[in-house]
């Protein structure tokens, strides 16, 4: 029997790596009586399936700067949190097939530069020096930015959501809402199944499940569930600890700290929908892309395949802050894939959002729903 309570000053819906930092936030700032609903486990849905990867090399300067402040917070997040997060700043390598994607890499890393982000363009010979067992036959150049990195996702989202817990957040797992109610334009309280909440105030972070938590609140809101899969291979002897990436052959990996390459990709047509199997298709796909980039791997073995939601966005940015006509109801959805590296800082917008009126923020303000208002003027491009 769960003894959910009756009221809350504020409920966060979902216990993803979004989620579980709000409430980190807002408990830190002295905010009482936060309870986060878990419709399953913490950390079970996409913040528990993704790649670990955190980079600042973005094409839009809001998602530039919520990168680097957010990779700023996780210098510090290991002992603000007092526990080992597997945090490592072995950089991301994002590899160019054509020249024309080498222009497009040359106008962000100018973009990057002016907001102070130590990244370059490089040649095919200097990525070989940096990942020397590289193939780099196909390659017209690539950008290289030393401080973006990797950590470990589960170790991330634990954390926070025991220094919530800490700090006095209740936290139920097991508890899907399945309603939201509200009054004259204000939220009043949510329906879960395992009892009802009075509250004012809620946090929509329900990760691919976005949408649904906007449509209980009547909102029709832009964003789609996408599928996106990913494998992990047997342990072998690091021998890089950088990130490579092509959005040409449309995949990501790594190798992490106990010698395992971790590497997903966008399935070209995917479809929206919440379906997270994983396949054989995908399987040979990353296989024949993976030993293509680094031959070595060719003796190497897929342990594991999964998959995870994507929350997509129109302009492949999240969707931060409150909204007009429904008081009391904030979000921070839409992560389009880059969520868990963009957390720190969507964390503190959204906290200093919640529990000061008044606060205004540029990137804040601009990655609100509101920008869908007369279109999408531009968007993300740098996605996988
Ligand atoms: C394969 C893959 C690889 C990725 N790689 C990276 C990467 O390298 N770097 C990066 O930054 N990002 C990556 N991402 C994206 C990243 O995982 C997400 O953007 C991030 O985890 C989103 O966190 P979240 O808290 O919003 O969502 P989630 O972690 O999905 O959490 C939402 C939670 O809400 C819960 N929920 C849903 N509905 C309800 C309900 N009705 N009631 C109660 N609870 C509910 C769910 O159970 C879930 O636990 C990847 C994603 C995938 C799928």
């Amino acid at each position: 029997m769960s003894n959910l309570p009756k009221t809350a000053e504020l409920v966060i819906i979902g216990g993803g790596v979004i989620g579980t930092s709000i409430a980190y936030e807002l408990a830190k700032r002295g905010m009482k009586d936060i309870v986060l609903v878990e419709g399953d486990t913490i950390s079970s849905g996409s913040t528990g399936r993704c790649g670990g990867g955190i980079r600042a090399q973005w094409s839009t300067p809001e998602n530039v700067r919520l990168a680097m402040a957010s990779v700023e917070r996780f210098k510090s997040l290991e002992s603000e949190l007092e526990t080992e997060l597997e945090f490592e700043q072995g950089g991301y390598l994002i590899l160019a097939h054509s020249d024309q994607e080498l222009q497009q890499f040359e106008s962000n890393v100018k973009m990057q530069k002016s907001l102070n982000l130590d990244v370059d363009l490089i040649t095919p010979s200097q990525a070989k020096e940096i990942v020397p067992s590289l193939n780099i036959e196909k390659i017209t150049g690539a950008t290289w930015c030393p401080s973006d990195g990797s950590i470990n996702p589960f170790l991330l989202n634990f954390a926070y959501a025991r220094a919530a817990r800490q700090k006095g957040v209740k936290i139920f797992q097991h508890t899907k809402v399945i309603g939201i109610e509200h009054k004259a334009q204000k939220i009043t309280g949510i329906n879960t199944d395992q009892g009802k909440i009075s509250t004012n105030q809620l946090v929509n972070a329900a990760g691919g499940y976005a949408g649904f938590i906007g449509k209980l609140a009547g909102l029709d809101l832009p964003v789609v569930p996408h599928r996106h899969e990913i494998l992990a291979t047997e342990q072998i002897n690091r021998f890089f600890k950088n990130m490579i990436m092509s959005f040409e052959y449309n995949l990501y990996f790594r190798q992490v700290m106990d010698g395992g390459i971790v590497g997903g990709q966008t399935n070209p047509g995917e479809l929206p929908g919440t379906d997270i199997k994983s396949g054989l298709t995908f399987l040979k796909e990353m296989s024949v892309k993976l030993t293509h980039f680094i031959p070595k791997l060719k003796q190497v073995k897929v342990i594991r395949q999964w998959a995870g939601l994507y929350c997509t966005s129109p302009d492949a940015q999240p969707i931060l802050g409150k909204i007009e006509n429904l008081a009391g109801y904030y979000q921070a959805i839409g992560f389009s894939g880059h969520g868990l590296m963009l957390a720190p800082r969507t964390a503190v917008l959204m906290a200093n959002c919640i529990a000061d009126p008044d606060f205004q923020d540029e990137d804040l303000s601009r990655l609100n729903l509101d920008r869908f208002k007369h279109g999408i003027v531009s968007g993300e491009r740098s996605v996988v």
